[in-house]
């Protein structure tokens, strides 16, 4: 018998439109829906299951947390918050955490230390500068600082002070910043995930890190996406040699348990205090033990280096069995954060991907997104290729 799957549910809201998929049981990087198929997982839960599915050492860990205690609250100290805060102050070269539980939260707390941030030297209307085609979240602030007119129309008035700039041209941002005194900060992700898989390259990186020490601005590294081990670093940011005043976090740090974080460095540990900010599940047990947890197995398991050349492996295939085509125009990406770009939209893709046992995305209209699990193997990412290309050559031809 085969469960069919309803195109809408009638008792929840109709944010999503989804695929006629209910995904009930994982393990490693294969899942199986209700009816049996099973299915390669090229998108993790959108960056979400950096250690796949069911890791054996994660769900021990959780299921002995779950015994001890799930939430205290931050009237208590919180062991694991500190164990968790120090593990990643460690990674970053940063300084102190808080902990949150999503990208958008996260991102929430990096735009109310940057408006402190200035407000706490005298500037009454803290401008923030942020990029074409950035993705930030849903929240109020956060939709603002997102260029998408998708997830910003009907949602006015906007949260005002956001200056933004094309990405990867430090003139620009030279010029949109020149008769501007409030600006505070600099917001971005160092590779943009939603808007198309777009990094913002080493040289501009660098560049822009100057520009931040010259005027005094915090850098704001959104790595939500592209953080946690995900293109090879610890943090995508890294790759060009450069640290962030700060850093939000979330969608890989618990391996599918919700958390999120700022992280943040000398200039801007200490512009919150007791008071400004705070959360009631942020910092909890359960969750700051997936975030420990994650980060010990990917260095445990190796799986920077598993990024890092299972990624490089899967991309230099792509290239060679896509890259010539007419229709291809890029291919990009760090690690296992790869997007190919279309000369056309590509959205039927995914439901095409899936009847052939692949899960994907397409974001940004026309860019094939992957982001499967940080343990993909050698043979798994061979297997995404010889799933995709055919596809992506089928649609091309059309
Ligand atoms: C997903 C994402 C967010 C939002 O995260 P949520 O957990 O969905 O709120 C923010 N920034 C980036 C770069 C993201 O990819």
């Amino acid at each position: 018998m085969t469960a069919r799957i309803e195109a809408a549910s009638p008792h929840l809201m109709n944010t999503y439109g989804r695929a006629p998929i209910a995904l009930v049981r994982g393990q490693g990087c294969r899942v199986w829906d209700v009816n049996g198929k099973e299915y390669l997982d090229g998108l993790s839960g959108v960056g979400v299951n950096t250690l796949g599915h069911n890791h054996a050492k994660l769900v021990a860990a959780l299921q002995q947390q779950l015994t001890q205690i799930i939430h205290s609250s931050n009237y208590y100290h919180v062991p694991l918050q500190e164990a968790l805060a120090a593990k990643l102050v460690e990674l970053s070269g940063m300084r102190n955490v808080f902990f949150c539980n999503s990208g958008l939260e996260a991102n929430e707390a990096a735009l109310k230390i940057a408006r402190k941030y200035g407000v706490d030297q005298g500037i009454a209307r803290p401008e923030i500068v942020v990029y074409e085609k950035a993705f930030h979240g849903r929240s109020f602030a956060s939709m603002a600082a997102t260029d998408n007119p998708k997830v910003r129309s009907g949602f006015g008035p906007l949260v005002e002070g956001f200056v933004r700039v094309p990405l990867n041209d430090i003139r620009a941002i030279e010029q949109a910043t020149a008769n501007r005194p409030d600006v505070v900060a600099v917001f971005f992700e160092s590779i943009q995930g939603e808007g198309g898989v777009n990094p913002l390259h080493t040289e501009y990186l660098q560049q822009l890190r100057r520009l931040c020490d010259a005027r005094g601005w915090l850098m704001m590294a959104d790595e939500v996406q592209c953080g946690t081990a995900r293109t090879g670093k610890w943090f995508a940011h890294q790759w060009a040699g450069i640290v962030p005043d700060v850093m939000p976090l979330a969608k890989g740090l618990g391996s599918g348990v919700p958390i999120g974080a700022v992280v943040a460095g000398p200039r801007a540990a200490n512009v919150l205090q007791p008071g400004n900010h705070g959360s009631t599940f942020g910092g909890n047990p359960l969750a700051m033990r997936a975030g420990v947890e994650t980060l010990r197995i990917i260095e445990e398991d190796g799986l920077l280096h598993n990024a890092a050349t299972v990624g490089a492996q899967l991309r230099a295939a792509l290239e060679r069995e896509l890259g010539g085509l007419a229709g291809v125009n890029d291919i990009r990406g760090q690690g296992l954060m790869l997007g190919i770009e279309l000369d056309r939209p590509c959205g039927a893709l995914i439901a095409r991907a899936a009847e052939a046992g692949l899960l994907l995305n397409v974001t940004a209209d026309r860019v094939i997104r992957l982001l499967p699990p940080l343990i993909l193997c050698s043979a798994e990412a061979d297997e995404i290729v010889a799933k995709l290309v055919p596809l992506v050559r089928a649609i091309l031809a059309e």
